[in-house]
């Protein structure tokens, strides 16, 4: 039995880094992770990291071997890939709009600040449940895979930061706690690192590809990581049994640049792609990173969310910790901070275009590009959470070229003006919890006039 300040239960990018923190700012704190600590970082990823979410997280950018390729745009395509449309947002004085990394290489990199700061990190060390006294988390039992014996240790917060298996979040009996994801909600996914023939061009662009025959609710990227080395993969929505792996062989077999490729590494896996939990927060736990559904659900991308949501929570436990009161409303400002000005409610707002994106077909996603019915502008105002304006200057001549397709406009229309909405209810997220279950009805009443289960 171990005494701590504080549990974080996964060594990935939220639960390292907010170990991090919480060390720098004086907590003691203990690092479970199930993994041997050099394999740390080994997750089967599309390694695509925007520069924004290290610059929040004051985190130094990548170098020297963990550096894939600087990024500078997204190129999104329809299936016949004869248009694209870029999505770039580059910072004036930054070197570039993101990178790809070597995965491994950089959850060593947070995985090390983590030792520095003073956490102290026990790896073999699979946490399977929460210690409860009353319902409120007192700490966790876990196995020594090395020794195989079971282990305890207490703290006054627990940091569920175990990603996609959420093995604590599992098993908390909370009424404000979601404890499964609907396989719906889950992007499910295939990718493997190539070595092709020749390097992919462009080397310094990220490429998207909506195409439901191979990926269906999802999309097909390939990410240059620099030379001849790409990262290639698919995601499916889960829940209709499609087979990702499968598709990815396919879409491969498809493609001439992909012939006489050179496998490196290959493997599936799974993220929550839906808005994020009710609360990030129980009685003596927060919920942090794929654990707290804190990724983009349009793109999956989840590492920069995590990190920052690791980064915000910090000082609401120390906070918490101060005041003797790590009860749910002890601990419940990290919702409010996340929610109203961090990723919450962006990821809450894009939760709905990613329900729409899924209703569009292949043709219509081809009308949308070919027809500029959806320009470069409108997808950083929707990537930043805000909807897709079609009320632009250039309105008429949008609605002239969209006029086959009247329905798909009006959907499109509607879906934005409800995302706007989403955003400013997640920016009045409930400063006390007793004001929770009035907004929570709000939010569903959203998705429920676009006939979407929230
Ligand atoms: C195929 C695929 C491609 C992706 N591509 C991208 C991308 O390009 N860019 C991007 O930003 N995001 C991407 N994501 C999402 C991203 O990987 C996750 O959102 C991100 O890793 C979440 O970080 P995390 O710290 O919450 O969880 P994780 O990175 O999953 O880390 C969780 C850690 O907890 C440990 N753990 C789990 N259970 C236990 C337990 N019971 N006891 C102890 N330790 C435990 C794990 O071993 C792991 O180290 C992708 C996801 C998938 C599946």
């Amino acid at each position: 039995m171990t005494e701590h300040d504080l549990i974080v239960v996964g060594a990935g990018p939220a639960g390292a880094h907010l170990a991090s923190q919480a060390a720098k700012l004086g907590l003691n704190v203990l690092l479970l992770e199930r993994m041997s600590r050099d394999r740390v970082g080994d997750k089967v990823c599309g390694e695509g990291i925007a520069l924004h979410h290290l610059k929040n997280a004051g985190i130094p950018y990548p170098k020297g071997k963990e550096l894939g390729t600087p990024i500078n745009g997204i190129d999104i395509y329809p299936p016949s890939m004869q248009n694209y449309v870029t999505v770039s947002q580059l910072v004036e004085g930054e070197p570039c709009q993101g990178w790809t990394v070597d995965r491994l290489y950089f959850g060593q990199r947070l995985l090390g600040y983590a030792e520095k700061s003073g956490a102290e990190i026990r790896d073999h060390a699979h946490v399977l449940e929460p210690l409860l006294d009353n319902g409120r988390v007192i700490g966790v039992k876990y196995k020594d895979t090395s020794s195989n014996t079971m282990k305890e240790a207490r703290a006054k917060v627990t940091v569920d930061a175990s990603g996609m298996s959420a093995s604590l979040r599992r098993r908390i009996k909370h009424r404000l706690i979601e404890r499964t994801i609907a396989l719906h909600d889950q992007a499910v996914c295939y990718r493997e690192v190539l070595e092709l023939q020749a390097p992919f061009e462009p080397t310094d662009r990220c490429w998207i590809i909506m195409d439901d025959r191979y990926s269906p609710g999802g999309y097909v990227w390939i990410f240059p990581r620099g030379g001849k080395i790409a990262n290639v993969g698919l995601g499916t929505q889960g829940g209709h049994g499609y087979k990702p792996k499968e598709l990815y062989q396919q879409f491969l077999a498809n493609n001439p640049i992909f012939k006489d490729a050179k496998v490196i590494h290959g493997g599936g896996g799974a993220a929550p792609i839906r808005r994020p939990l009710w609360s990030y927060v129980a009685d003596g736990i927060i919920f942090v990173g794929d654990s707290g559904c804190h990724v983009n659900p349009i793109h999956g991308g989840g590492i920069g969310s995590a990190i920052e949501a690791g980064h915000v929570a910090t000082p609401f436990i120390k906070d918490a910790i101060e005041a003797g009161d790590i009860s749910a409303e002890g601990l419940w400002g990290f919702n409010v901070e996340y929610n109203r000005h961090h990723y919450g409610q962006k990821i809450a707002s894009l939760d709905l275009m990613r329900r729409l994106l899924q209703e569009v077909g292949n043709e219509e996603f081809e009308f949308v590009i070919n027809n500029r019915i959806i320009t470069t502008e409108d997808l950083l105002r929707a990537n930043a959470g805000e909807g897709i304006q079609l009320s632009a200057s250039d309105k008429a001549g949008r609605f002239l070229r969209g006029l086959r397709r009247l329905g798909l406009l009006r959907r499109i229309q509607k879906v934005s003006r409800a995302m706007a909405e989403m955003l400013n209810l997640y920016r009045s997220f409930p400063e006390s919890m007793a004001a929770f279950p009035d907004w929570k009805k709000e939010v569903e009443q959203l998705y429920h006039n676009l006939g979407y289960e929230p």
